[in-house]
């Protein structure tokens, strides 16, 4: 299962993918986006998609 990878030198903390996700998993810490619960993801992708600054990259699990 892919899990979603911040690049937070990349993120400009739009909070774009914090919007995007149906389940709640992505959040803003300080500048930059986190995941903060990755055990609700479900790999759908869409942040990845959503994110102008692309940076977010996936990993396997
Ligand atoms: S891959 Fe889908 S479920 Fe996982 S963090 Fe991104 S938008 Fe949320
Ligand atoms: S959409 Fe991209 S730039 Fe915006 S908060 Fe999420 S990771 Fe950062």
């Amino acid at each position: 299962m892919s899990k979603p990878l911040i690049n937070s030198e990349d993120c400009s903390a739009c909070g774009i993918c914090v919007d995007t996700c149906p389940n709640e998993v992505l959040a803003i810490e300080g500048d930059s986006a986190v995941v903060a619960n990755e055990d609700a993801c479900t790999a759908c992708g869409d942040c990845l998609d959503e994110c102008p600054m692309g940076a977010i990259t996936e990993i396997e699990q």
